[in-house]
């Protein structure tokens, strides 16, 4: 469940228990799976506002060759660490970030904004935001070079990951300040008949991924479990 783009993969990577005897993240092993192998099938999973962000996929008595595991047989969980590392750091979201800065920006300097009243604080929330986002991006250039060093690394990955998914949704929290109104209809969902936008040509989009973002708290690994792994 929840596989994002599994519609497009040419392969999937899947941790499967092969030693049913062996204590918990033990006797697990990592194997590459191609999608058009017998037995896999597909099926979309909408979300709420009717898109096709994820799928289930089934694995009906499938067939993979012994040559397409990663790792040793049972060493299954040392390579998904080290890939859920990776992913962690690249959903720090630093590029995204600064996409939704730049479009916060292009918003409050367009004319539509004139009868929206913001908050008497939102540009100190907003100049907070942006020296986070620095210094987001600082430790994720600091992490970048001590893998180009071959160093070791160790909870950043996770320490990015949270501090990244709770940037955009505070970000997105502003966002939707600055379209006002504007963010109330989902309208090419709601109202499909009518799917010219109320206000900007984006304040649909922009609503719409609020939503979504949110959802940046469990993908990857749920922020508490990231808790647990700065913590230790
Ligand atoms: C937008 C999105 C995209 C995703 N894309 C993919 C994908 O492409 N491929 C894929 O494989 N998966 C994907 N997922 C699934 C995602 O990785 C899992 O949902 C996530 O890791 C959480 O696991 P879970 O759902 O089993 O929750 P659980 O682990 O069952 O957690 C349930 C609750 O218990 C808490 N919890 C669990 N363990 C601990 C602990 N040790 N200490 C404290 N609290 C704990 C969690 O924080 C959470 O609140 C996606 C999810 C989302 C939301």
């Amino acid at each position: 469940i929840w596989t994002s783009a599994a519609e497009h993969a040419d392969y999937i990577f899947a941790l499967v228990r092969t030693d049913p005897a062996a204590k918990k993240q033990l006797g697990i092993s990592f194997l590459l799976i191609d999608m058009n192998t017998p037995g896999i099938e597909v099926r979309p999973l909408l979300a709420f506002n009717g898109k096709r962000l994820w799928n289930q996929v089934f694995f009906s008595d499938v067939r993979v060759p012994r040559h397409n595991r990663l790792g040793d047989e049972n060493q299954g969980w040392t390579v998904a660490k080290n890939l859920l590392g990776n992913e962690r750091f690249m959903v720090s979201r630093v590029a995204e970030n600064k996409r939704i800065l730049s479009r916060l920006h292009e918003l409050l300097a367009s004319p539509q904004q004139v009868d929206i009243v913001l908050e008497a604080d939102f540009f100190k929330r907003l100049a907070a935001l942006e020296i986070r986002l620095g210094g987001l991006e600082a430790m994720a250039s600091r992490l970048l070079g001590r893998f180009d060093s071959g160093l070791s690394i160790g909870a950043e990955p996770s320490m990015l990951k949270l501090l990244g998914s709770q940037l955009v949704q505070e970000l997105d929290r502003l966002l939707y300040e600055v379209i006002a109104y504007c963010g109330l209809p989902l309208d090419s969902v709601s109202r499909p008949d009518d799917p010219v936008p109320v206000c900007s040509d984006s304040s649909d989009m922009i609503a719409s991924a609020m939503f979504h973002h949110r959802g940046y708290t469990i993908a990857g690994g749920t922020s508490e479990v990231q808790h647990n792994i700065i913590a230790k």
